[in-house]
């Protein structure tokens, strides 16, 4: 099989997997924006495939395209994801300070016709009707839209920040036709927001950070399975499983020498690893340019299964370096200090600025926290958070560094 200009599938898949694609995208040259989509649509096989989406009875890309990026200036790669298949487009309204949805607005104010082919997911921060109303009517003005496909809670921590009002509004906006679906987004204690969001027979997707580190737990493993009973779609996010520190995690040692040979990146291997599970519709990843872009949908085109042995390296990895990553189950660690540090968040914005190299985006979050919060970070004592933090994360050395590095 060949893609266009006579590149290979196969040596498509491995330049982009090993060889990084500045070259590939220098020499190939199949890349380069044009006016019409219609004509440069490729051949559906060499399009991203879809699974179903919980009972939502729609299909979406299993690769999705993360919006917490500068879109209005990066709309080629809003270009290039829909041609190869990524149609699940996921923002928020507190992205980049709204331009994420704005962006996505420019695009569909350029290209109205694509609107129908895109999986529209976007968050609201507000949790009070009124405020998820505002939100919602400000996200379809910006995204130029008159339907949001999957509107989300964003950062959920716990299952009571939905309630009956919640689901008044739901039902309200499904049958005003400005949302399709409804559901949230949490990157703290997810499993037993899963576990509780499966009871409530209300909520159409999540999205939830999942990766190589956290789907071998048991009880990760049972969230998934009761969401998939209750027909829950399931999109996974922060799938590279990187944390607090990124030297460890950058240098795989034994699984980069292993997927090389493979052919692929580790941080490829790290997107398969979550595909290998059927009852994951969509993995959503940050691809903020076109080389990212390339090696994910390389990753997604490639049908080389990871075996046991493969994934059984990542555990082992994961296993080694639980210090290095916070998994997010702030219900331990957070009431050790009556919840006035919010230890799950600042250990993200550590891995913002420390693995993504994102530091004005996580020097930013840090301000948003409340004054109060970051003036008292330091006096907590975080004995108690340590013996029960399941990672062995130094949690006061971190905090020290947080303030030291964000504040
Ligand atoms: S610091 Fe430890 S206990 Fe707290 S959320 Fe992270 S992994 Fe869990």
């Amino acid at each position: 099989m060949s893609d266009r200009k006579g590149l290979s599938r196969r040596d498509f898949l491995k330049t982009a997997g090993v060889a990084g694609t500045g070259s590939l995208l220098a020499a190939a040259g199949p890349f380069m924006p044009n006016d019409s989509f219609a004509a440069e649509n490729n051949p559906q096989n060499d399009r991203v495939p879809t699974r179903p989406f919980g009972k939502t009875g729609v299909n979406v890309s299993i690769l999705g395209l993360g919006g917490m990026f500068d879109i209005p200036s990066n709309q080629l790669v809003l270009r290039q994801a829909l041609k190869w298949g990524v149609t699940y487009w996921d923002t928020a309204d507190c992205y980049e300070g709204g331009n994420s949805e704005i962006g996505i607005g420019d695009f569909f104010k350029r290209y109205p016709e694509q609107r129908k082919e895109i999986f529209l997911v976007t968050k609201s921060d507000a949790r009070d009707p009124a405020g998820m109303t505002r939100l919602l009517d400000r996200s379809l003005d910006r995204m130029k839209t008159d339907y949001i496909d999957l509107y989300l809670i964003h950062g959920m921590k716990a299952i009571d920040e939905v309630n009956a009002a919640t689901r008044a509004w739901m039902e309200k906006a499904k049958s005003s036709g400005k949302i399709k679906f409804f559901g949230f987004s949490t990157h703290s204690n997810m499993e037993e927001l899963m576990l509780a969001a499966a009871k409530l027979g209300w909520i159409d997707g999540i999205m939830m950070t999942y990766n190589y580190r956290v789907m071998a737990k048991s009880r990760m493993q049972s969230a998934v399975t009761a969401c998939t009973e209750a027909g829950i779609g399931l999109t996974a996010m922060k799938t590279q499983g990187s944390g607090w520190f990124s030297g460890l995690a950058e240098s795989g040692g034994e699984m980069t020498d292993r997927f090389i040979k493979l052919g692929f990146s580790d941080k490829q291997a790290n997107l398969k690893a979550v595909w290998e599970n059927p009852n994951i519709a969509c993995v959503c990843s940050q691809m903020p340019n076109m080389s990212i872009l390339t090696s994910n949908i390389a990753a997604a085109l490639n049908q080389t299964r990871l075996s046991a042995a493969d994934l059984l390296t990542m555990q082992r990895y994961a296993h080694a370096t639980s210090s290095t990553y916070c998994a997010g189950c702030t219900r331990l660690c957070e009431p050790t200090v009556a919840g006035q540090a919010p230890i799950g968040d600042i250990m993200r914005y550590l891995m913002y600025h420390n693995s993504y190299g994102e530091r004005d985006r996580a020097r930013s979050l840090f301000a948003g926290l409340p004054a109060v919060t970051r003036d008292c970070l330091l006096g907590h004592d975080y004995s108690e958070a340590e013996k029960v933090c399941p990672q062995g994360l130094k949690i006061g050395q971190l905090m020290r560094e947080a303030t030291r590095l964000l504040g």
